[in-house]
């Protein structure tokens, strides 16, 4: 329920929908008889956040349980920003439209390092002190998982605990020791010393850090019996993990606006910039009857006629064909359309694509990332110009009419002959269409290419390299377009 100087401000906002709440399948929960309430807060706006199957995995993990009620929390756009300070209305969670200043959990999930600056406005828009030292209470605990937490340094100050790794099993763990120290009023310090020796957490309080000169690292040193190594958390099992029954469905259009199964975690390449694919390691399978299921429930309770399949490397899930077999059984009937994002390009498989004839062509999507078979090698992306085009050819002759290409610019190494070369590929990927005798009659081709700029991450062989200056970057995506 909203408060009424809310649903003031909601006439003056463009998209008010990003701001009411109340979508299908929210979960509203009498807060007398919660000992948690947990915010959890995506620093981006509603349609962004909204499409992220993290949060809608830890929304509904929290709420399973009855002591706790989580609520969706967004950065506000702009305009929402503005009447928000000017009524002085504070940062307030969707389910309740309470003020999450009062929440025992403001919970944040670190997907990129652009929404660094919207962790801060959020905590400041919420009424409470951006430095953690500044926070006395032992709640609203702020906490952060995400990937970004395995380079947690940035944010340290502002933050109480990280959780790296995956957030499934601890933050159970979390909530029942909260519960337990708010039972025995315990001060921060108190709990935040108890929460470091819970496998998965880390609390940057209670690690001295000195750099030397050149702000490299000089030494770390744990206090309070703190862990001198924090290790990140993995599921060992996803068919026994949680694994959400229903999804909020939005009133609004968000980015990805489907059922998303979960197939694998992990990714069985070493591509050198892809923090993902070292981060998310070991690889680590859903079967194939387990993923059927959840989709049948998920396209049950939410009314979408999509179901994503995803993972970092769709194509290299063992079970496909046999998954596509059970899923195509009903899909078909409901005329529900299964998308597979992440397609690599040496192994799409013909029977794939046989598998797929019977539902609708969504585009494909394949990612060579470099434009040139020289930068390709560099960064470990074993793929070859032939098998690209190759595999255009069978998709092209299997029906589809859409390609997407996905590519890097600012690659360690990168000349402007291979920025040249992005434009050749994706020539060469149309050529293919039109020179293909079984191409789908009286169709033109859609080739896009997306192209984004290197970042380099953490934990990845290419963390050390240098990044493209705006300048440089802005000069190599006019050449492109050129
Ligand atoms: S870029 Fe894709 S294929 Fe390469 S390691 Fe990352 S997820 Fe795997």
């Amino acid at each position: 329920m909203l408060p009424s100087n809310v649903e003031k401000i909601l006439r003056l906002v463009e998209k008010p929908g990003r701001y009411t709440g109340g979508e299908l399948n929210s979960v509203i929960k009498d807060k007398k008889t919660v000992d948690i309430r947990y915010a959890f807060c995506f620093p981006d706006t509603y349609e962004i956040g909204m499409s992220h199957l993290g949060m809608k995995i830890l929304y509904s993990l929290a709420n399973a349980r009855n002591d706790t009620w989580c609520e969706r929390v967004f950065a506000p756009w702009k305009d929402m920003e503005e009447q928000m300070k000017c009524k002085g209305i504070l940062l307030y969670g969707l389910e309740s439209g309470d003020s999450i200043k009062d929440f025992d959990i403001i919970g944040f999930t670190l997907q990129y390092e652009m929404c660094y600056t919207n962790v801060l406005n959020m905590l400041d828009l919420s009424g409470l002190p951006v430095r953690s030292e500044n926070r006395k209470a032992l709640t609203p605990l702020v906490i952060a998982g995400g990937p970004c937490v395995c380079n947690a340094a940035p944010l340290a100050p502002f933050i109480d605990i990280f959780l790296p790794g995956e957030g499934e099993e601890v933050t159970n763990e979390l909530i029942d020791l909260l519960k337990e120290h708010k039972k025995k009023c315990s001060t921060k310090e108190e709990f935040l010393i108890a929460a470091a020796q819970v496998k998965g957490i880390y609390v940057p309080s209670l690690y001295d850090v000195s750099y030397n000169e050149d702000f490299t690292i000089k030494k770390i040193v744990p206090l309070k019996g703190a862990p001198e190594r924090v290790e990140k958390r993995i599921v060992s099992d996803l068919d026994n993990c949680f694994y959400p029954e229903n999804f909020v469905v939005p009133f609004l259009e968000v980015v990805h606006d489907r059922v998303t199964a979960e197939i694998f975690r992990g990714c069985i390449r070493g591509c050198r910039f892809c923090q993902a694919g070292f981060i998310y390691r070991p690889i680590r399978e859903k079967s194939a009857k387990i993923i059927n299921k959840q989709c049948k429930a998920l396209c049950d309770s939410t009314g979408y006629d999509e179901i994503s399949l995803c993972s970092l490397s769709t194509s290299d899930y063992t079970q496909l064909k046999p998954l596509l077999g059970d899923m195509l059984e009903w899909t078909d009937s409901e005329k529900i359309n299964i998308s597979l994002p992440s397609l690599r390009i040496d192994n799409f498989p013909r029977g794939l694509m046989e598998k797929l004839t019977g539902v609708r062509r969504s585009g494909l999507t394949f990612a060579p990332e470099a434009g040139t078979q020289r930068l390709r090698d560099a960064i470990n992306k074993n793929i070859t110009e032939q098998e690209v085009l190759s595999t255009a050819r069978k998709a092209f002759s299997g029906g589809w009419i859409s390609v997407k290409l996905y590519f890097m610019l600012g690659l360690p190494t990168e000349t402007m002959e291979d920025v040249e070369g992005i434009a050749d590929l994706a020539q060469k990927v149309v050529d293919e269409f039109y020179k293909n005798p079984d191409k789908p009659k009286g169709k033109t081709v859609s080739v896009s290419v997306s192209v984004s700029s290197f970042v380099p991450k953490p934990f990845t062989p290419f963390q050390c390299e240098p990044q493209d200056s705006t300048e440089l970057l802005l000069k190599k995506q006019k050449h492109l377009r050129d």
